[in-house]
């Protein structure tokens, strides 16, 4: 089905191809090069002419349908991979209605990233299962349905034994609320400029999306949701990209759990989440750089030593900070 999307967007770039090529001005200026010829040639030329306008319409027909392009990113996503859907629409459609899309059976709001381009950024994780899912994107003329292949990917598994003691602490309602709290946030605006930078100078530990046996029984529901770096008590963390910070949870307020905690709300469904600090150096409403400090690495909360953990969530799912980091999504 991939291969069908591939040909329908060669096909529309064909479409805008011969659009471009036969726009009435074109079509004049062949006219116009074709009175000036010979008789005998002229005569082919006005027939070529002629039979160009007949089939003009048809060829502009598509292309004016298709001038609603629709760019998904990338072209093979991965179990973990953000996908990006980018909505141009013509300016003669442009309303107060902000397109969206359906995917999994949820609905994610689009924003708009330049003029008459919008964009939406779908979540995906360790947990979805890989194979082809419907993108279905919904604009005021109308909805398109498109199918991506979600690709598999195989995620390291870990065996972690963990003491009656260690297992028994679940955490609090109240960090969980907030927590909950804040991944929900969605903001319009977009406060991230590029690909996101390292929030720690250590170096990883656990990657994103490792698979875990809990003394001895597989998690179902669990992969680990960030990146784990691993450096010294005290160590800078720094803002990943620019955002305003809309959690800051100490263990003193209950984050038995998460332990010293920061997040940051990139903007349009992107947050950032901090656990397990030794500091904190912002507080709620800041507006942070990137690369500004945080606050420092500690072991604060359920940890087995010294770490960062930098959990990336797009419109409240935990996905693979890789792409960011390196690429960048726009
Ligand atoms: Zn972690």
């Amino acid at each position: 089905m991939f291969h069908d999307f591939v040909l329908a967007a060669r096909l529309q770039a064909e479409l805008q191809t011969i659009y471009d090529r036969f726009t009435p001005i074109n079509l004049l200026a062949k006219f116009q090069a074709v009175l000036t010829q010979p008789k005998r040639l002229r005569f082919m030329g006005l027939l070529m002419a002629s039979l160009l306008l007949a089939i003009a319409p048809a060829l502009l027909q598509p292309a004016l349908v298709s001038a609603q392009q629709i760019a998904i990113s990338p072209p093979n996503p991965e179990l973990g991979d953000t996908i990006s859907v980018v909505i141009n629409m013509p300016p003669n459609q442009a309303t107060n209605t902000n397109p969206y899309v359906l995917f999994k059976q949820k609905q994610y709001p689009a924003f708009a990233i330049a003029p008459n381009r919008w964009r939406a950024l779908l979540p995906t994780t360790p947990l979805d299962a890989p194979g082809l899912k419907q993108v279905q994107v919904v604009m005021p003329s109308g909805s398109q349905a498109y199918n991506v292949n979600l690709q598999n990917r195989s995620y390291p598994t870990q065996s972690i034994w963990l003491s009656p003691s260690k297992s028994s602490i679940e955490g609090t309602d109240h960090e969980f609320d907030r927590v909950d709290a804040f991944k929900k946030i969605v903001s319009p605006q977009k406060f991230w400029q590029g690909a996101f930078i390292r929030p720690s100078q250590g170096s990883v530990s656990t990657v994103f999306g490792v698979r875990r046996y809990y003394n001895g029984e597989f998690a179902n529901d669990y992969y680990h949701r960030g990146v784990d770096y691993a450096a010294g008590t005290g160590s800078p963390v720094f803002a990943p990209a620019a955002g305003y910070v809309r959690l800051v949870g100490t263990v003193g307020q209950g984050f038995q759990l998460h332990g010293n905690t920061v997040g940051i709300d990139h903007g349009q469904g992107v947050l950032s989440i901090f656990i397990h600090l030794s500091r904190i150096n912002v507080k709620e409403g800041d507006f942070v750089q990137p690369g500004q400090v945080i606050g420092a690495v500690g072991s604060t909360g359920i940890s087995t030593g010294p770490h960062l953990h930098w959990g990336l969530y797009v419109n409240n799912e935990a996905v693979d900070p890789v792409p960011w980091r390196y690429d960048g999504i726009e």
